[in-house]
């Protein structure tokens, strides 16, 4: 009995020397902090059904933290307090698809500050190695993006969703798939507005922001990801402030698939690769609301994996407060198309 407190007391206080010495070697930085890769989900309060799908990539990366802890060597990056350290999950079932692109590391993103990242617009932070991609859709949820989820999921592998808050109350229930299926969701303005654009006023532009983030929240039942793109990339100095006094991350781009001026999924698919075959690396921006993105995406998964690159998800550290004067804006919202029913089932004419 003795013994075995013994080895109890000993156990704890080696425990708290290891914890000791780890935050001794750490050393935190008060700046706008870059991804850093981790092994295990961090908090993330999505419902069950997405924190089982998020769990999917603990093998994946745990196998990697060879290479986890050598990139983490390489970037500035934060280390995070040991409080924030969670327990292991349980192993999450294998990726049916063993062939599959899979995910190669996931990082974390320390938001505080705004960081930028796409070298389009934000040359800050060079977070990602040879033949490192992150995909990124913006515009949806729509009736395609069912299709993207499927092909992703055909693949084992994550992506970072940018949706406008306007579809999302056309198409809740596909946000949430989005959500279920473990990927990060951010936002993308409440109607797509063009923030840069010479009528709209600073109010106008934190509104569209704050929409944008309260719309998502509301379908989704929990925060999304502090993560934000620009429509059409159109940023402000003004826009860039008010995401830094948010906490926001932005979001550019390396490689752009221009999928919604292609005629064809294998324009799309051309378009990527053959910007990838320059930039070697970078967040691809495509749209889970065009048909033949949806179209290309198992053929470009393949192709991504037969050229050898490898897939970084992005998620967030902690995820976003919507501000409450938002949140009740939205539940007040009347939703113009809620049934998503076409107007000619809706309304129609029986007599001229
Ligand atoms: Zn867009």
């Amino acid at each position: 009995m003795r013994s075995a407190l013994g080895l109890m007391l000993a156990s704890v206080v080696a425990a708290i020397v290891i914890a000791g010495v780890w935050f001794w070697t750490s050393s935190p930085r008060a700046d706008a902090a870059p991804p850093q890769t981790t092994a295990a989900s961090q908090a993330d309060p999505l419902p069950v059904a997405a924190r089982q799908a998020a769990r999917d990539d603990v093998d994946t990366t745990a196998a990697l933290s060879k290479r986890a802890d050598a990139t983490q060597a390489a970037a500035p990056a934060a280390a995070p307090a040991p409080a924030q350290v969670q327990a292991p999950v349980a192993a999450a079932p294998k990726c049916a698809n063993p062939d599959g692109l899979g995910i190669s590391r996931t990082v974390v993103v320390d938001t505080t500050g705004g960081p930028g990242f796409g070298f389009l617009q934000y040359k800050q932070y060079d977070f990602l190695t040879d033949h490192e991609v992150v995909l990124t859709f913006d515009d949806g949820p729509w009736p395609t993006t069912p299709t993207v989820l499927k092909a992703l999921a055909d693949e084992c592998t994550k992506a970072v969703f940018f949706p406008i808050g306007l579809h999302t109350t056309y198409h809740p229930d596909i946000l949430r798939q989005v959500a279920a299926a473990g990927h990060t969701i951010g936002a993308h303005t409440w109607s797509h507005a063009h923030l840069a654009g010479k009528k709209i006023t600073e109010q106008q532009a934190k509104d569209e922001i704050e929409k944008g983030f309260s719309a998502v929240k509301l379908a989704l039942g929990a925060n999304p990801a502090p993560f934000f793109r620009f429509p059409a990339l159109a940023h402000t100095p003004a826009t860039t402030a008010y995401l830094g006094t948010r906490n926001i991350a932005m979001f550019s781009v390396d490689v752009d698939s221009n999928d919604f001026k292609s005629k064809s999924s294998d324009e799309v698919i051309n378009n990527v690769m053959t910007k990838l075959d320059k930039e070697h690396k970078g967040i691809i921006l495509m749209h889970d609301l065009q048909k033949h993105t949806a179209q290309a995406l198992p053929t470009l998964l393949r192709k991504l994996k037969a050229g050898g690159y490898k897939v970084v998800w992005m998620k967030a550290k902690t995820q976003i407060e919507t501000l409450p004067e938002y949140d009740a804006m939205m539940a007040k919202t009347e939703k113009p198309v809620a049934s998503g029913r076409p107007i000619g089932n809706v309304v129609q004419t029986v007599a001229e």
